[in-house]
């Protein structure tokens, strides 16, 4: 078989877990071709925007400081892993000219002290640039030949939309397969750097976070992979969050379709573009856990066997949420209304997870982070409070809950079932939405009736006898 392995940043976060990941792939090697993909190490990208962060307030030294644990921790974690003398030498040497560089861009930007969208791309692709080249030393010291490389040097090629890029399917494919083909013919194994590709002008770009997954799947598909492999701390997909429900069960097949509805709201994060190349090329993936891999993990296809087929598969949620409802009789009959809020939204960077509209139109409810409220809610009040909107509510610490499943297409009778569960347990529905795929559905509550609800429904659909 011809394997993509994608591994997470907590799959890679300390010398035994590389070790333990440069045997397994060892095994594998033997009957299967493999590409491997990693995410940086884990909290690597987030140290590293925590530094664009302190570059934009002025603050040097703090952000030279970063810039010394994250080379600490990387070298530590070379010797930690590295075994052979020769391959932890040609490992630092390397490492350390990457090293060199992150400060040169460091001193430049805070010379510059600003940051574009380019120079922050540039910036975070160091976390994948430094990971690769850790795991596929480990490889070398298990004596398997691997070369690492970054999504720019593999062939991946992007728009210029730094931050949210998308490969050129055509030329990322020409120069992926070109690269591959050619190592898989020395039987080496390739450990490309997640996240990251170059545009035209080989500038790096990135995918936004998460974007290991999609990288994963876009060399899967360049490489015509059999199967792509996510390994993360997860078993794999689940009927449930297992915080909330005690008997919660693995799904052992879902959909894309349904797997992209679940990715958005589960324990499981995967970037949401992840699926986007297989939609028309259908390479199967799995969702696994590094640490048990006794767990065969979630297969996700275009079509999962009929047996498996349930009306809801299951019951996700989003927790520390917060409701804004804006309300004006203006906004009735007005076109436009709804354009100029959420540009506004847009333009503050604030993620809307969800939306409702009376068909009176007098009102529109919106769903964002707690963490998205201050920026929400200041931006609506600077821009339209008195115009287009009369007036601003807002709740916080609510939750939103949904149902997944295609099962629910055409099936009459769902929704009455969903509330009356959870009205049995006296929670109140304040939001209500579903979209008209059938696909999910999904509603707002207290955050603390949160917990009793998923668990009604965990029971009315009988989720603990998935198979
Ligand atoms: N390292 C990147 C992030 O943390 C990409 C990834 O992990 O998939 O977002
Ligand atoms: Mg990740």
């Amino acid at each position: 078989m011809r394997l993509v392995l994608k591994y997470g940043g907590t799959s890679i976060s300390s010398a035994k877990k590389i070790k333990d990941i440069a045997k397994h792939i060892n095994s594998l090697s033997k009957k299967n071709q493999i590409l491997i993909v990693c995410s940086a190490i884990n909290g690597i990208t987030d140290d590293l925007i925590e530094k664009h962060h302190l570059i934009k307030k002025g603050k040097k030294e703090n952000a030279k400081r970063l810039t010394e644990k994250i080379i600490q921790r990387h070298k530590l974690l070379a010797k930690e892993t590295i075994l052979n003398a020769k391959i932890e030498k040609d490992l630092l040497n390397d490492l350390d000219s990457d090293f060199t560089e992150l400060v040169a861009l460091i001193d430049g930007m805070v010379l510059l002290g600003e940051v574009t969208p380019r120079s922050l791309d540039y910036l975070i692709s160091f976390g994948e640039r430094l990971s690769i080249k850790i795991v596929s030393a480990a490889l070398l010291d298990q004596e398997i030949k691997s070369v690492p490389f970054t999504g720019k040097e593999v062939g991946i090629v992007t728009d210029s939309n730094f931050g949210e890029s998308r490969p050129l399917m055509d030329t990322t494919r020409l120069r992926v397969s070109k690269t591959v083909d050619s190592l898989f013919a020395k039987k080496i194994i390739p450990v490309v750097g997640g996240f990251a590709g170059a545009d035209q002008h080989g500038r790096v770009t990135t995918f936004g976070r998460g974007g290991s997954d999609y990288t994963a799947t876009t060399l899967a598909t360049c490489i015509r992979a059999d199967e792509i492999w996510l390994m993360s701390d997860v078993d794999g997909l689940m009927t449930a969050d297992p915080k909330f429900v005690k008997n919660a069960k693995i799904l052992k097949q879902v959909s894309y379709v349904e797997a992209i509805e679940m990715s958005l709201f589960g324990a499981k994060q995967i970037h949401p573009r992840t699926f986007e190349p297989l939609l028309t090329k259908k390479i199967p993936m799995r969702i696994r856990n590094t640490f048990n891999l006794k767990n065969e993990g979630t297969l996700i296809t275009a079509s999962p066997d009929a047996d498996t087929k349930k009306t809801v598969k299951c019951v996700s949620t989003i927790r520390h949420s917060a409701l804004i409802d804006v309300g004006g009789g203006s906004m009735v009959g007005t076109p436009g209304t709804a354009a100029k809020i959420f540009t506004t939204l847009a333009k503050a960077g604030v993620n809307v997870m969800m939306i409702s509209q009376n068909p009176s139109e007098s009102s529109i409810t919106i769903v964002v982070k707690n963490t998205d409220l201050d920026k929400a809610v200041n931006s609506l009040e600077m821009e339209l409070l008195g115009k287009t909107i009369k007036k601003l509510e807002v709740t916080t610490n609510v939750a939103i809950i949904a149902l997944i499943g295609s099962g629910m297409r055409g099936t009459i009778g769902v929704a009455s079932r969903v509330f009356g569960a959870v009205t049995k347990k006296k929670v109140n529905v304040v939001v209500i939405t579903q979209g008209s795929s059938e696909l999910h559905l999904a509603f707002v509550v207290k955050d603390s009736d949160c917990k009793s609800a998923v668990n009604a429904l965990h029971d009315e659909f009988e989720l603990t006898k998935t198979n």
